[in-house]
């Protein structure tokens, strides 16, 4: 349980922090809360000849509203804790998904340290972070010394704790979209858990906005830990854009998604067939209480 020997940096700027990346490249490793990294390295999993400690950079930890090109949208720093987001009233008013979600995530501890940058980056496919981006439309900024790129978080998750971040890129932002008014939107989270603080037997994220008719004119749905990255589940939603949403409705995507989910079977969280039975039962928790934040805002 020690783990190898490493060279340690803490830069206290980004533009720092990109030069070792550029320089250390495949042979380091940005340490962030280091709630995922740590264990793996004390496991010898993962063996960095340079540990990049972001911790020190100021300009990555913050939650704010912001407007561009007339859109409104959250920003959110990658080095931002689950607890901070958890606590933060702008994201309970304005993307409660996240709220859940962050309460959720392992204990108090992990969430005190972990980050949402730390969690996207690691690409568990049972984690929480990534259902929620998806089912928000989140966007990813990624940044090396070559420069920015930005990417939807559905194109962020390539396999299981595999991410299209680069080696030499730090991930630095996080955008979640957010709809105007005649569009009322709500969002959630609902999990399930095989005790508590556990990682997601099954995660259900859920957007929904309705136009001023009450028709759903988006919907986004995130699954964690049924399929080997997070995944969204598109079937589900193309079968309510465009009508009013029932309780029939509901039951309908939830039974799309538990047919496009790709669970495997588990000796700690149960089997395939249960997972996707549960994939349908907590899509309809979701979706449920979505549908009634969205009906409550004026
Ligand atoms: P680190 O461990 O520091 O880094 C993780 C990986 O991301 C590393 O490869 C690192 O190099 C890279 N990285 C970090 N930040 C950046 C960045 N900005 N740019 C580029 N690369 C970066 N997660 C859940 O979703 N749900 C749970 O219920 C849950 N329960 C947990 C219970 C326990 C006991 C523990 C230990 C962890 C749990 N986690 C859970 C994981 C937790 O959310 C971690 O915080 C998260 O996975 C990693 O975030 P971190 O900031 O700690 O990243």
């Amino acid at each position: 349980m020690v783990p190898k020997s490493f060279e340690y940096v803490a830069p206290s700027t980004i533009d720092e922090a990109l030069s070792y990346l550029g320089r250390f490249g495949p042979d380091s490793k940005v340490l962030a809360g280091g709630q995922s990294l740590v264990p793996l390295m004390k496991l010898r999993l993962a063996a960095p000849k340079y540990l990049i400690d972001i911790n020190r950079i100021p300009d990555l930890e913050y939650i704010r509203e912001e407007k561009s090109d007339g859109k409104e949208e959250l920003a959110i720093g990658a080095l931002t804790r689950h607890h901070a987001i958890e606590a933060s009233d702008l994201i309970k008013s304005k993307a409660s998904a996240m709220s859940e979600a962050a309460s959720m995530i392992g204990d108090p501890q992990v969430r005190n340290y972990g980050t949402i940058g730390g969690s996207l980056v690691h690409a568990d496919p049972a984690a929480d972070w990534g259902a929620v981006a998806i089912a928000l439309g989140a966007t990813l900024r990624l940044v090396s010394s070559k420069g920015p790129r930005v990417l939807m978080a559905d194109h962020f998750f390539v396999g299981a704790l595999t991410c299209a971040a680069e080696p030499s890129e730090l991930l630095t932002e996080i955008k979640i979209p957010l709809e105007s008014p005649p569009l009322r939107t709500g969002s959630a989270y609902a999990k399930l858990e095989r005790k508590t603080q556990d990682f997601a037997t099954v995660g259900v994220a859920a957007k929904i906005s309705l136009n001023d008719s009450g028709v759903c004119e988006k919907v986004g749905i995130g699954l964690a830990s049924v399929a080997e990255t997070s995944m969204r589940a598109t079937k589900a939603e193309a079968s309510l854009v465009g009508s009013k949403i029932t309780r029939a409705k509901i039951e309908e995507a939830a039974e799309e998604a538990a047919g496009e989910c790709r669970p495997t079977d588990d000796i700690l969280r149960g089997s395939a067939e249960y997972k996707r039975a549960m994939a349908r039962v907590f899509t309809e928790r979701a979706l449920t209480s979505a549908l009634k934040r969205a009906e409550n805002k004026m």
